[in-house]
């Protein structure tokens, strides 16, 4: 039997073609044993009229190999055409996006000359769900979605991380103090499996200024743990603050198969002149070499890359007169990585890698896990409504009424409009309205929303949406108003 690793490659478009050439050449010649099984993605297939990019056919392959070498695509302009990469985040369960974000500093200029930050972003959940509606003329909904199993296993994950690499620290970015319960949730997940890791320090950051500490002092930061959109938003800054985005590379991970690429996309206007920097996708294939257990042919290559750095052989895009000694290509700039394999950095922090086994899933599945005891305490009625104040809407609904329930209150964008407070607030044309039991506090059925829902159509109302207000355990599992 081949001792080789089956794995699947892209070629990608644009600059795509070189950089994984050279990539490939540059792990071949390390040593790396790999049966190599390519697919056509990106804008040919689009082209041809398939709107994921990817034919039904490279599925095959990519369930099969389970692990994905890819190059930057071109997604073509206009409507209709769905990114390739939240598909495959999708189709292959990729539920971790790893971006080691270093300063080659002074190699690569940068303002930021001490930086190693691993950036893991949830990929899965949170407002990229795709859940929008919208509700009335004037509002639009995202639904935000964050669940306890989804948060467990991005963060556990960070954790494996950061002791399989050494690493002494992982932060937490939310936003807890505004979003309660999804923030808040993500937030708890974190100090609970974070006792299991005595051995690494812990910390947590309001995401706005725990960004703004991150623009200004990473080298305070090791392992950074966030949601989706955060760390969507903060790797790409992060990556940037290193000095080119044509150095990082990315890992996307799930239970049974796992994305390798480089941050960048295809720069149409480099391809086929031999000038772009191959160090993302060979960053990102390093990161492959130590998934599919070959972490001594990972450390090989990434060590003979920063020696080649170090003695000043550089691409375009990080060159600068009086620190690089060599402005090279694509071509010569992996001839040069080749040559250096054996070798070690002597300034830059040589690396070690290890492989690591993710234990990420959670001990409970849904269908078994110990349920709270649940009860429904009220309901949130939300209305399209145009004819008049809020004050109006309050008195004209306020015997519009289910038997045993009463109208607490109505809010407008969140902020409590009735019973109406001292001044009459700004509106839009989507009201919240919420009912209780009379006996307040009291369990409310079902049926009571039911009448409630029959009443509001019958007396000519346009109600768009319900959210039930439970309690878990005796703990409410919704938010107060503001103002309420
Ligand atoms: P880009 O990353 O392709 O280019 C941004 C800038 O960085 C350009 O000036 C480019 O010349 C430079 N650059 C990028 N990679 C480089 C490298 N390896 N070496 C030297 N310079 C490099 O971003 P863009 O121009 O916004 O997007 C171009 C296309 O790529 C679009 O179609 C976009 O949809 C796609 N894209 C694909 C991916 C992906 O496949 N993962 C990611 C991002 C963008």
């Amino acid at each position: 039997m081949s001792e080789n690793t089956p794995i699947t490659v892209a070629y990608g478009d644009g600059i795509g073609p070189e950089i994984m050439i050279a990539t490939l050449d540059i792990i071949n010649a390390a040593g790396a044993k790999l049966d190599i099984e390519v697919i056509e993605i990106g804008e040919n297939v689009y082209n041809r009229g398939n709107d994921t990019g990817i034919e039904d056919s490279s599925w095959d392959s990519l369930l099969k190999t389970r692990v994905f070498l890819k190059a930057p695509i071109t997604t073509p302009q206009g409507g209709g055409f769905k990114s390739l990469n939240v598909t495959a985040r999708r189709t292959l369960g990729l539920y971790a996006n790893v971006r080691p974000c270093v300063s080659y500093n002074p190699y690569v200029q940068t303002k930021h000359p001490i930086m190693d930050v691993v950036i893991i972003r949830e990929n899965e959940e949170d407002l990229y769900a795709g859940i929008e509606h919208r509700q009335t003329d004037q509002v639009m909904q995202c639904l935000k979605l964050i669940s306890e199993p989804g948060s467990e296993k991005i963060i556990r994950y960070a954790f494996e991380y950061a002791r399989a690499n050494n690493r002494k620290k992982v932060t937490c970015f939310m936003k807890d103090n505004i979003m309660k319960l999804t923030d808040g949730l993500f937030h708890k997940v974190f100090d609970k499996v974070g006792e299991e890791y005595p051995d690494i320090e812990k910390e947590n950051w309001i995401v706005d200024i725990g960004a703004a500490k991150l623009a200004t002092s990473p080298e305070a930061f090791d392992v950074i743990v966030m949601e989706n959109l955060y760390g969507d938003i903060l790797s790409d800054v992060t990556a940037q603050m290193t000095g080119s985005v044509g150095l990082a590379g990315s890992a996307n991970i799930g239970d049974k198969c796992a994305m390798f690429e480089a941050i960048h996309g295809s720069a149409p206007r480099r391809a086929g002149q031999n000038s772009a920097n191959p160090s993302g996708l060979l960053l990102g294939a390093v990161m492959m070499l130590t998934h599919i257990d070959q972490p001594e042919i990972a450390a090989k290559v990434h060590n003979a890359w920063l020696k080649t750095l170090e003695d000043g052989i550089h691409t375009y895009d990080i060159f600068r007169e009086g620190v690089s000694k060599q402005k090279v290509g694509t071509k010569e700039f992996a001839k040069a990585v080749i040559e250096r394999l054996g070798q070690k950095p002597k300034e830059l922090k040589e690396v070690e890698y290890k492989r690591f086994d993710v234990k990420s899933n959670p001990a409970n599945d849904y269908r078994n896990i110990k349920k709270a005891k649940k009860e429904t305490v009220g309901v949130d009625i939300f209305i399209h409504w145009t004819e008049g104040t809020a004050g109006e809407l309050g008195e004209k609904l306020r015997n519009v009424l289910a038997e045993g329930l009463q109208m607490t209150m109505i809010s407008n964008r969140g902020t409590k409009v009735w019973p109406v407070g001292k001044v009459e607030p700004f509106c839009v044309d989507h009201w919240r309205c919420r009912y209780e039991s009379v006996k307040n506090g009291e369990p409310i059925t079902h049926n009571m929303i039911v009448e409630q829902l029959s009443k509001l159509h019958e007396a000519g109302y346009d109600f768009i949406k319900l959210e039930n207000l439970c309690t878990f355990d005796g703990v409410p599992g919704f938010s107060l108003t503001k103002g309420q």
